[in-house]
């Protein structure tokens, strides 16, 4: 028999972390709504998104007002932390190049145990007046047009319920079809060029990674807890993390793109089919300790659970829709777990949905439309960091500039947008609508750069060539968060963007074509503008267009300076000169003007960059004496 309960304004179905954080931003926004969920565990899980970043950490503290619980009961997080092996994987971590911090992060990020944040979330959620329903397993729903409440019905103790709502919520994870009736008015899209699978579990009795090393290897993170940061062991094709989650537990998993790792002709180092030995836990343990960072950590450890999955990245048509439902946390999709990104697009999706709740009805499609296009632009520009990129992630060269450009826009767009509250303001997400073109063909010429500069790297046979003894501390980002906080503004962040893409062209270019320092050139700074890096290539003919582009810039300077029409020819080798060579031989001998045109074109190439990114956060990769 189905019973009927009291119609409710809005149902989440399923009760993870994407459930519990949004219900309780809305409960907080509107207490008088009442918010049912309905989860079919009645225990919480360990499950992945363990390790959050600034934006989730920000969400947490400043608007569901968890700062003292998370410090309380979870880890606090010491930033990201990546280790680069040799090809055989045998360095110990102490030999291992490095890239880190030496200061803790200035916003506040956990490492979060799923399980207990789950149970004690549905009691502190529940105490705020949410109505949790432990066991009820959704079984379908009606979905119902023109302003009527829609319908959602469940199991629990062997009796079938429906729940009448305002607005259902789905909120299953990765569970697919659930709720056949909605699944078909917005179903998956698959993700197939982004090829990437996962194993993980959690471990007891791992080795402390701040016991391990020599104290001038601690001695150069200022003895700040590296056991504390979300590690990263670096591979060509895949990555492993290390999370540690509380109570001596700490969270190991496998990422790997089977383009690369199943490619016969990519030479790569792992000499077994990852996809089969990764399906069982012996295989995963006895894969993951090959790294021996992570046989050092689990000599004498335990595993405690297992789980894989086999095709990460996808996602829905819709983010939400006028009849009053949306897809929140994995039911409306995913990417990648690199840089952590599951708990920070669910709290971007509390404010989206606030203003649906807020929404006139008669504008309600409209701002739907909006917020579909958002979340597809969002996910399309996230999904750039990652697509391709495995390749050169077993190499320091590579990634100390990816890296760096990926934090730091991070940092400097993501979590300042959120710090400023500007998801508040619906013309800040149409802003970011019209110009989501540009930005993502800038974001994907950089990234492509990533890329062909691994291919570089493989090709003359330096890919892993520093992957040994070096550290560098360009994690330090955190102290343009603490600008964040203290003196920041729009157009200082579309200042540091400019620059942040500028240098990270010029490393890459400085590696490519064998260059020293171009980005200390204040002449290639000027001539980067947003508009040509847009077009950036890692290739020779970008290289020839760009040194074009100089000469025709130089010869401008000159004609309006000294009213001289000369055709100046740039050629690579110029960069490490005093000057250009052809400059000298283009100026007749006679010419009256000739000594002022050759100082001026000296202090226009010599000029220095005023980068601010290069001068405050940029410290030259070190050699270890340990
Ligand atoms: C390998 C991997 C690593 C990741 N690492 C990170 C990370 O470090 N940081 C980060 O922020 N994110 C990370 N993520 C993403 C993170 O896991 C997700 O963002 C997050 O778990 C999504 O939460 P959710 O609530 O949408 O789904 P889930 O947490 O899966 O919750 C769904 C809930 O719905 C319930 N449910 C399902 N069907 C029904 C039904 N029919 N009736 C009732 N209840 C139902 C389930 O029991 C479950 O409790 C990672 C993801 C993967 C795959």
């Amino acid at each position: 028999m189905q019973e009927h309960i009291s119609d409710t304004d809005i149902v989440f179905v399923g009760g993870g972390i994407s459930a519990q954080l949004i219900s309780r931003y809305l409960k907080i926004k509107f207490p008088s709504k009442k918010i049912t969920i309905l989860e079919r565990n009645t225990h919480g899980k360990w499950s992945p998104g363990e390790s959050t970043v600034g934006v989730a950490g920000l969400f947490l503290i400043r608007d569901l007002g968890l700062s003292t619980y998370c410090y309380l009961n979870h880890l606090p997080k010491n930033g990201l932390r990546y280790f680069f092996q040799n090809s055989e994987e045998n360095l110990s971590i102490e030999q291992c190049s490095e890239i880190g911090s030496n200061i803790f992060p200035v916003f506040p990020t956990f490492q979060l145990d799923r399980k207990r944040f789950s149970e004690d979330l549905w009691k502190m959620n529940s105490d705020l007046g949410i109505d949790i329903k432990l066991g009820a397993e959704v079984q379908d729903c009606d979905i119902n047009q023109n302003y009527q409440l829609n319908n959602v019905s469940y199991s629990l103790n062997g009796q079938i319920y429906s729940l009448n709502c305002d607005w259902l919520i789905h909120a299953t994870g990765r569970s697919g079809k659930i709720l056949p009736n909605l699944h078909s008015k917005n179903p998956v899209i698959e993700d197939l060029d982004h090829s990437i699978s996962a194993a993980w579990g959690r471990y007891r009795k791992v080795g402390d990674l701040d016991c391990l090393g020599s104290k001038s290897w601690r001695k150069r993170v200022g003895f700040t807890s590296r056991y504390l940061s979300t590690i990263h062991c670096m591979a060509r094709g895949y990555w492993i993390w290390i999370i540690p989650i509380g109570n001596n537990i700490v969270s190991f998993g496998i990422v790997y793109d089977r383009n690369i790792t199943e490619s016969n002709h990519s030479g790569i180092e792992v000499d077994i089919n990852l996809n089969e030995s990764l399906q069982t836990s012996e295989g995963f343990d006895c894969f993951i300790k090959r790294n021996q960072v992570v046989s050092q950590l689990l000599e004498n450890a335990e595993m405690l659970d297992f789980q894989s999955a086999e095709q990460l990245s996808y996602r829905r048509e819709q983010f939400c829709h006028s009849d009053h439902w949306a897809f929140v946390g994995e039911s409306f999709g995913f990417i990648d777990p690199f840089y952590s990104p599951g708990s920070d697009v669910i709290s971007r999706q509390a404010y989206l949905l606030e203003h649906l709740l807020n929404s006139e009805e008669d504008k309600l499609e409209q701002t739907v439309s909006m917020f579909n296009q958002y979340c597809h632009y969002e996910f399309d520009l996230i999904r750039e960091l990652y697509v391709g990129q495995y390749e050169g992630f077993g190499s320091f060269d590579v990634f100390n500039i990816k890296g760096l450009w990926d934090f730091h826009t991070y940092s400097n767009r993501m979590i300042w947008n959120f710090y400023d509250e500007r998801f508040k303001d619906m013309d800040f997400i149409r802003r970011e609508i019209d110009s989501a073109p540009v930005t993502l063909r800038l974001t994907r010429a950089i990234q492509k750069g990533f890329i062909a500069l691994s291919k570089f790297l493989q090709e003359e046979g330096t890919y892993y060539g520093r992957n040994h003894g070096l550290y560098s501390l360009r994690q330090n980002r955190f102290r343009n968060e603490e600008d964040i906080l203290l003196n920041y503004d729009e157009a200082r962040s579309l200042e540091e963007h400019l620059h942040i893409c500028q240098l990270c062209i010029c490393e890459m270019l400085n590696i490519r074509f064998n260059l020293n320092e171009l980005e200390c050139s204040g002449f290639v700074q000027e001539n980067l503008n947003f508009s040509v890096m847009q077009t950036f290539e890692l290739s020779d003919k970008w290289m020839i267009s760009f040194c074009q582009r100089l000469g025709k810039s130089l010869s401008r300077h000159i004609r309006r300076q000294y009213d001289v029409k000369l055709d100046f020819h740039i050629s690579t080798e110029d960069f490490q000169m005093e000057m250009p060579k052809s400059i000298i031989a283009s100026l007749p001998k006679d010419s009256p003007k000739r000594k002022f045109i050759l100082e001026a074109v000296k202090a226009i190439w010599t000029s220095k960059s005023n980068n601010s990114v290069l001068n405050e956060l940029v410290i030259p990769p070190k050699k270890t004496s340990i």
